[in-house]
């Protein structure tokens, strides 16, 4: 079975790894759930900083407001015609997401010189010809690699060790660009009300062996996937999991 999508990347890596038969149901059966408002947010977040980088790249520099009106647009815009599971109150959820928007513009992106956003890359896997794809964040002119996340806490540092998501830009872009020095971070914002964000640099440091190691995991991935290896991995996680109605259909969680 050929990969569905024609490529890897990591967020599949992600999925087939938590549990396979997920994987299935997300990316071979292309089942799309309703979206919770905390992945919700995170993707209105990421575009609307997204705009405001490549108005920096232009030259521009957007003011607070402009900002805070680019946000309720992008929100509403984003939430027109979705199904959105409301975990959160939809009001409150807005209200932390712009909160997340002006601690950024603050606390953050006085301190960036953005080079390139949102940058999608490819690379052939060597001896496979499998593609693995990603798409950066942001690249800082000195090739600072970052990734941006909003969550409700504080990551642990253990999540500093080999990411496979950072090692995996990190392959790409010296792919791409040849080997440059470059340092690779994660620009935590968290908290769980509009009146508590806070935030965390995970500066990231990969290993010697690294590269390897992911491709060794990714190899793996990729030989299961095309011979439709798709078991169930049946662990206390299964209660949160978006399939798990269909799965027990299925004899899984
Ligand atoms: S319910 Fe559990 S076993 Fe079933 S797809 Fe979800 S994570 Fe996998």
């Amino acid at each position: 079975m050929p990969l569905p999508r024609g490529y890897i990347s990591h967020s599949q890596i992600r999925t087939y790894n938590d549990c396979p038969r997920k994987y299935f149901f997300s990316y071979i059966e292309g089942i799309q759930p309703p979206v919770n408002e905390k992945l919700f947010l995170g993707e209105v977040f990421h575009s609307v900083i997204e705009k405001y980088f490549l108005l920096r790249i232009g030259g521009a520099q957007p003011g607070d407001e402009a900002m805070g009106d680019l946000f309720a647009s992008t929100f509403d815009e984003a939430e027109a015609g979705r199904k959105i599971s409301w975990q959160t109150p939809r009001r409150e959820t807005r209200e932390r997401g712009l909160a997340f928007l002006k601690y950024f513009l603050k606390h953050i992106a006085p301190g960036i010189r953005p080079l390139m956003v949102e940058k999608e890359l490819t690379a052939e896997l060597p001896g496979t010809g499998v593609v693995l794809k990603g798409v950066i964040d942001l690249v800082e002119e000195d090739f600072c690699i970052t990734d941006f996340k909003t969550t409700t806490g504080k990551w642990p540092e253990s999540r500093a060790t080999n990411p496979p998501q950072m090692v995996i830009y990190k392959y790409l872009f010296d792919r791409s660009f040849g080997p440059v020095p470059s340092t690779l971070k994660y620009e935590i914002l968290y908290g769980k009300h509009a009146g508590n964000i806070r935030h965390q640099t995970l500066r990231i440091a990969p290993d010697a062996g690294a590269v390897e190691g992911l491709l060794a995991m990714i190899g793996h991935v990729v030989e299961r996937i095309e011979e439709g290896a798709f078991q169930a991995n049946v662990t206390g996680y299964c209660r949160y999991c978006d399939f798990r109605t269909l799965c027990r259909g299925n004899g899984g969680g």
